[in-house]
């Protein structure tokens, strides 16, 4: 699959749930309302529609949400869709997960083939942990860790840079997941979705900021690593690990971008930052043969817009998106 201009998209991230056990303040009010779950399509549905972006030319799929390990059985869409890895037609199937149940889940997650997971972890402070989280269990989440680096998964944290919250933290953060094998991404908070009392340009830390702060303590160089995303990565000198930024708002990374996103109704986004999307769900169920489908995917590819408009600033405090994050999964 080929975007008008010239993309080659060939990695797919699917939100499996809009529901999650966590309330993290940045992502979703406290009384946060759910999909009905009528709306939302089964796992089969949902492992038809990822094997036909595997047959058209995905190479990698993410599962996210929502948090992806709430959903019930989801295990039974990871062994689907394992066995595209299996017959070589997929490089790599893995998930983004707060972490509450990847104790629970690791050994099957590895034995599927999943070799790599994103964590999400925002702080080390337990008493932070839940106020940021809500809902959270830091320990819970670092039996998670533990368990997924027993059985061999690689493993990145993401945290998202906190004005005033977490931004005393990035030196810990670093030591901690760099002295556990662990790369750590640090992500600038997105305009996505009402988040009820909370204020967006409170919380908004430009990452240029957190960058110098941090090079005042670390020797950070610059790499050529490249996931196809908006990280840029760069290698701490003093423990060896790899530290990238993801900065949407101050870094413009859409000329590189190879990714769409499916929401867990069957709505594909071409794009994080645009409300434009196309419905994959009436064609997959309109028909059992994939051609509708098939012709659908075509279509909403071709209309892949080039970039997207995110802004914080003092006038334009009002969501870039209405969607949550936890639709289309991060
Ligand atoms: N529940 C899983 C988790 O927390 O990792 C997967 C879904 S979550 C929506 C995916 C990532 O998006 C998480 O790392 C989360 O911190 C991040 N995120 C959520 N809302 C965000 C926002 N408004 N701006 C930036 N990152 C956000
Ligand atoms: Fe749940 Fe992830 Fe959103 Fe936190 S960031 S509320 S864990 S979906």
């Amino acid at each position: 699959m080929i975007d008008p201009f010239g993309r080659h998209i060939t990695y797919l991230r699917v939100s499996v749930t809009d529901r999650c056990d966590f309330r993290c303040v940045y992502c979703m009010a406290e009384d946060m309302t759910f999909l009905p779950k009528a709306e939302v399509l089964s796992l089969e549905e949902l492992e038809r529609l990822c094997s036909a972006f595997v047959r058209r030319g995905v190479r990698k799929l993410r599962m996210t949400g929502g948090e992806p390990l709430v959903r019930k059985n989801v295990m039974s869409l990871f062994r689907g869709l394992g066995r595209h890895l299996q017959s070589g037609a997929l490089d790599e199937l893995t998930l983004t997960t707060n972490g509450s149940q990847l104790a629970k889940y690791a050994r099957e997650l590895a034995d599927i083939g999943v070799q790599r997971v994103n964590v999400s972890i925002d702080t080390l402070d337990r008493d932070k942990f839940r106020t940021i989280t809500r809902w959270g269990d830091l320990d819970q989440v670092m039996r998670g860790l533990d368990a997924a680096q027993q059985v061999g998964l690689h493993i990145k944290i993401n945290a998202v840079a906190l004005r005033g919250v977490n931004d005393d933290e990035f030196e810990d953060l670093i030591r901690f997941s760099h002295g556990r094998g662990m790369d750590l991404t640090l992500i600038e908070v997105m305009p996505m979705g009402e988040i009820g009392g909370e204020n967006r340009l409170e919380q908004y830390l430009p990452l240029s900021l957190a960058r110098t702060e941090i090079a005042r303590h670390f020797t950070l160089t610059e790499t050529d690593y490249r996931t196809g995303g908006p990280a840029r990565y760069f290698t701490v000198g003093e423990t060896g690990g790899r530290l990238g930024f993801i900065t949407p708002l101050t870094h413009n990374f859409c000329e590189s971008c190879n990714r769409v996103r499916l929401t867990c109704t069957g709505t594909l986004y071409m794009c994080l930052g645009q409300e434009d999307a196309a419905d994959l769900r009436a064609p997959l169920r309109a028909s059992e043969k994939d051609d509708l489908l098939d012709r659908a995917i075509d279509e909403a590819i071709a209309r892949k817009p080039k970039g997207h408009d995110f802004v914080i600033d003092r006038r334009h405090t009002a969501p870039a998106v209405r969607r949550h994050m936890s639709v289309t999964g991060g």
